[in-house]
Order: C-alpha cells, then structure tokens, then sequence
C-alpha cells in the first residue's frame, strides 16, 4: 500500500475509526516490545590472575569481551592481586577491566568472604577493603564503582542480616547487583580445567558443549518463567566467572543467544526493567535467582525451582574432582 492510498483511506475514516486503529497500533506495538529480548552479561571474580599469568600475561576473557564489542559489567575482588607473584602486573590487569570502555564496575569485597559466616563486621571490612585499587582506577577512568554483587550471592543467613548488609551498602551508595540466569559455570569450569590439565581434551570439549547446552536451557527456562509470572520476557541478567571455560565458550554462548533473538544490553539497562524495583522476599542464605527471589509464597517458589533444569551430572562429576587433589 503507498502513502497516497492510505491517506484516501484515513480520510475516509470517521473519528472512533481512526481511534481504534491507534489502539490497534498501539496493542501490536507492545506485543512486540514484550517479545524483545535482552540480556545483560555480568562477569564475577574478577580478575584471574592465575589465568593470567598460565596465558604469558594475555588477558584472554577480556580481549574476546572487547572484541565482541558488547556490555559487560565486571565484579572484583582485590585479593586477587597477590594471587600470583606478579603483583605489578596484575594491578595493571586489573587496570585493564577497569578502563575498558565496554565495562561497568562492581564491588564483590577483597577476599570472596560468606557474609552469613563471618558476620557484619568482617563482612564490611571486606567490603572496604575491596575498593582500595578499584576505586583510584574507576575515577582515573572517569567510572563509577555503583554496583555491589555479595559473594555467593549470600545477603545473610536471616532477615536481620540481610537488613543490615543491605543498609550499610546503601548508606555507601552501593546498588546491590542482582541476576536472573546462571548456569553454575564455575562447576563446569572446575572439571573443566581438570580434564584439560589430566589431557583429556576430548573430555574437556565435552564439558564445554555441555556448558553451552546447558546454559541455553536454563536461558529458555527463565524466559518461560517470565512469561508466565509477568506476561513478557524480562530483561535478564547472566551471572557468569572470569574462568577459563568463558574464555573457550562465552563467545558461542553470546552467538546463541544472538540467534535467539537476544539484545546484549548493559547492567544498567538490564535494571531500568520495573521487576527489579521488587522487594527480595527471600531471607536465606543460598544464592539463587533474583526470579525466585521476587517470589511471595515459599511453596510458589519451591514448584518453580523443581522445573530447573538438572545439573546433577557436571555436580557429580565436580564431587568427584573437587576431592581429588
Ligand atoms: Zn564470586
């Protein structure tokens, strides 16, 4: 139809004609606004230096995040540091995630403490002690360091624990970091790296696979739990590690989710999505899903957790290899 049919066929219409058809616009413009799907990418225990210092000083996760030129926001921990004995180096490397123009920059305390184990004080020395590198190289970068991700995702064994970790980053001007979609990459990661380490590599791409595989079913999952809980596909938030298993996979990952229709967006967009202004009613202290979080009813929460998907395969397997040493 050309513009010249159309305007005859406007003209023609009478004032609750015309009415309907920008509502009938309007209605088809949020189907597909509710179709749309993004994703954010958020990278925890940042940086690997033991990585590092294997890859002869390459930031290897980091060069393929740049090179996909796409959002991302990264969760440090400065204990990282004195990992390896290549202190220097490993500031600069740290420096790196920092002033990459494609990352946004998080707090996830110095040394990976559980909060609900060690208490608020110790809690929040660790905090404080996370910002000492973090925040003299966000502001040479001209970035702020807003966000906060609790190690283990644990907000406290209670909701007195809970309330006081979340009072005392808010008073610090924290946001806390939260996500919808993980795949327990770091489970994958650890049998990874052990059959790569042992020469099992056919093993070893095995695991890979599986992570990929695994991760897309999860993503699926997730997508049909928001649309049953809210009638649209929510901006999501993937929690993933700075690991050697993201270095091989994430790539693929991101071109999966690409062809799924997925928008990698940043973590601040990912949070301009109204169901993140929804309280966590969940007071224990096992990291699980901000989607389950949102959750009134114990029982409402426990029928949709039993629908995950299973890991129980790579689990076994990281048992097994974890008592390994
Ligand atoms: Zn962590």
């Amino acid at each position: 139809m050309n513009k010249f049919n159309l305007g005859i066929i406007l003209k023609g219409l009478n004032f609750h004609q015309l009415k309907k058809i920008i509502f009938l616009l309007i209605f088809v413009n949020q189907i597909f606004l509710a179709q749309e799907k993004m994703i954010s990418i958020t990278i925890d225990d940042v940086p690997n230096t033991s990585e590092y210092l294997y890859n002869n000083f390459t930031p290897i996760l980091l060069n393929i995040l740049d090179s996909l030129e796409i959002p991302f926001a990264i969760f440090i921990n400065e204990s990282k540091i004195l990992q390896t004995d290549s202190i220097e180096r490993n500031k600069a490397l740290l420096n790196l995630w920092i002033e990459n123009e494609s990352s946004t920059i998080g707090n996830h305390t110095y040394g990976h403490l559980r909060y609900s184990n060690v208490g608020l004080d110790s809690f929040l020395t660790d905090v404080e002690m996370g910002e000492r590198f973090t925040i003299r190289f966000a502001n040479r970068a001209g970035k702020p360091v807003k966000y906060f991700r609790f190690p283990y995702n644990d907000l406290g064994k209670d909701s007195i624990q809970h309330f006081q970790g979340k009072s005392y980053l808010n008073s610090k001007g924290y946001t806390i970091a939260p996500f919808t979609i993980e795949s327990s990459d770091w489970m994958f990661n650890h049998v990874y790296e052990h059959y790569l380490k042992t020469g099992q590599i056919e093993k070893a791409k095995n695991i890979g696979e599986m992570y990929k595989e695994k991760t897309m079913q999860i993503v699926e999952f997730f997508e049909k739990m928001s649309l049953a809980k809210y009638g649209r596909n929510v901006k999501h938030i993937y929690l993933c590690h700075d690991n050697k298993l993201n270095a091989d996979y994430l790539t693929e990952i991101i071109s999966e989710l690409r062809e799924k229709d997925y928008q990698i967006i940043s973590l601040d967009e990912a949070l301009t999505d109204p169901i993140y202004a929804q309280e966590n009613r969940y007071y224990k202290k096992w990291g699980i899903s901000w989607m389950y979080r949102w959750i009134e009813k114990n029982e409402e929460r426990l029928k949709w957790m039993r629908q995950e998907i299973s890991l129980n395969e790579i689990q076994e397997l990281y048992e097994t290899f974890s008592k390994v040493k």
